[in-house]
C-alpha cells in the first residue's frame, strides 16, 4: 500500500513526474541529502504500475543513501525511474522531459548512468540539468574491486583465506568478470553460471573457471556464493538452501528482504550487504565527479576495513549484519544533521 508506505518512510523529497506531451511517466527519489547532494542512476525500465515503479526508486534511493554514508562520501540517497520501455521510440524526448524535472531540483539529485540508461543519455540529459554525473570511465572494475575485499573479510571470518577457497559467482557480466579474474589471479577455484551461455565459455576459455548450472550456483557446496546479477536472488526459499559459509557480492537488493540477514545470522552464514561490498564503483563515481582520482584504489580497498568492523560489531551484539549496517549508516547522518555541510 503506497500511501502507508509513505507515512512511514522518512524520504525528504519524492516527485512524480507526467508529460502526456511526449509519455513521460517518471519519479524522482531523494532520500536523504544530509552528507551532500543526492546521487544515483536514472533507471529506465516498464514497471506493471506506476506503484511499482515509485517503489523501486524508493528503494534504490534509500539504498544509495547508506551505501554513500558507510563508504565515507560526501553525497546523499537518490534514484530517478522513467516508466517506460527502453526502446520507446521517442526516446530522446522523453529523457529530455526527464532531465527538465531533474533541473528543477536545483542540483539536489545528480543523475547517473543506471539499467536501460547509456552514457550517450547521461549526456543528453546533461545538457538540461545543472550537474550530470556522465561517467565516461566504467566503475564496474571498482565495484569488483571492493566485493573481493569483501569476500576475503568474508573468508577471514570463516578461518580461511581466498587461495584454495571456492567461489560461486552467479552472473558474468562487467562486475561479475572482473570478480572471476581477481579471485582466479589470487588461486581460488571459481564455479560461474550466466544466461547468457557465451559468456560463460569465454570465461571458462580466459579463466578456466568451472561452467555450472543456472538452478545450481547459488546451492552448490563452496565457501563462498557471490550474486553479480540480479536483485532479490536470495529470497526466504533460497535461504535454506545455501550451502556456502559466506553470502558477498554485487547485486544491488540481493535479500528481497532485509530480514532474511537474521536468518542468514541463524544459519551461521557470514554475509556482507550488498551496498557496502558494492560501494566501489560509487566511491569511483564519486571521484570522477570531483575530477580527482588520487588514492581511489586504496579508498575502495578500505570497504575491507568496513567490512570487518560490521561483522564483529554483529558477532559481538548477536545482532544481524544488515540491522548493524544500518545503525552504523544512521549514526553518520544523524551526527552530521545539524551541520548539513553542502545543503
Ligand atoms: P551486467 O548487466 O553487466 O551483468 C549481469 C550479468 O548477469 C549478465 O551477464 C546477465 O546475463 C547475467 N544474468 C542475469 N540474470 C541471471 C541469472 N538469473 N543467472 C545468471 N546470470 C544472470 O550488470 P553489472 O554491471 O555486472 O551488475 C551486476 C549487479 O551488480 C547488478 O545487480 C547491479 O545493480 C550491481 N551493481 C553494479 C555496479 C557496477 O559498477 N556495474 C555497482 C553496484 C552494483
Amino acid at each position: 500500500d503506497l500511501t502507508a508506505e509513505l507515512h512511514e518512510r522518512d524520504f525528504e523529497q519524492l516527485v512524480l513526474c507526467r508529460d502526456p506531451e511526449v509519455g513521460l511517466e517518471s519519479v524522482i527519489a531523494v532520500h536523504d541529502t544530509t552528507l551532500g547532494p543526492s546521487l544515483g542512476g536514472v533507471r529506465m525500465r516498464r514497471y506493471p504500475s506506476r506503484a511499482a515503479a515509485v517503489a523501486d526508486a524508493m528503494n534504490l534511493a534509500q539504498a544509495m543513501t547508506y551505501k554513500a554514508a558507510l563508504a565515507g562520501l560526501p553525497l546523499g540517497g537518490g534514484k530517478s525511474v522513467i516508466n517506460a520501455d527502453p526502446r520507446v521510440a521517442n526516446r530522446d524526448e522523453v529523457l529530455i522531459a526527464h532531465a527538465k524535472y531533474i533541473a528543477a531540483l536545483n542540483g539536489r539529485y545528480v543523475p547517473a548512468l543506471d539499467m536501460g540508461t547509456s552514457v550517450r543519455d547521461l549526456e543528453l540529459i546533461g545538457r538540461h540539468v545543472p550537474v550530470v554525473c556522465a561517467q565516461r570511465g566504467d566503475p564496474s572494475y571498482y565495484t569488483a574491486r571492493g566485493v573481493v575485499r569483501s569476500i576475503e573479510v568474508a573468508l577471514e571470518a570463516c578461518g580461511r583465506s581466498v587461495a584454495g577457497s571456492r567461489v560461486a559467482i552467479q552472473g558474468l557480466g562487467n562486475v561479475g568478470l572482473h570478480v572471476a579474474r581477481m579471485l582466479c589471479a589470487a588461486e581460488a577455484e571459481v564455479l560461474a553460471a550466466d544466461i547468457d551461455p557465451v559468456r560463460v565459455h569465454d570465461a571458462v576459455d580466459e579463466l578456466g573457471v568451472t561452467a555450472t548450472d543456472l538452478a545450481d550456483i547459488l546451492f552448490v557446496d563452496v565457501d563462498v556464493v557471490a550474486p553479480c546479477a540480479a536483485g532479490g536472488a536470495i529470497d526466504e526459499h533460497a535461504v535454506p538452501r545455501l550451502r556456502a559459509s559466506a553470502l558477498v557480492g554485487a547485486a544491488n537488493n540481493m535479500l528481497s528482504t532485509p530480514a532474511l540477514a537474521r536468518d542468514l545470522r541463524e544459519r551461521g552464514i557470514v554475509h556482507v550487504p550488498d551496498f557496502v561490498a558494492n560501494a566501489g564503483g560509487l566511491i569511483a563515481v564519486e571521484a570522477e565527479l570531483r575530477d580527482d582520482e588520487s588514492g581511489l584504489a586504496d579508498r575502495v580497498d578500505a570497504i575491507a576495513d568496513t567490512a570487518r568492523d560490521m561483522l564483529n560489531r554483529s558477532e559481538l551484539g548477536g545482532i544481524d549484519v544488515v540491522s548493524v549496517a544500518l545503525s552504523m549508516a544512521t549514526e553518520i547522518i544523524e551526527g552530521n544533521r545539524k551541520y548539513r555541510p553542502w545543503f
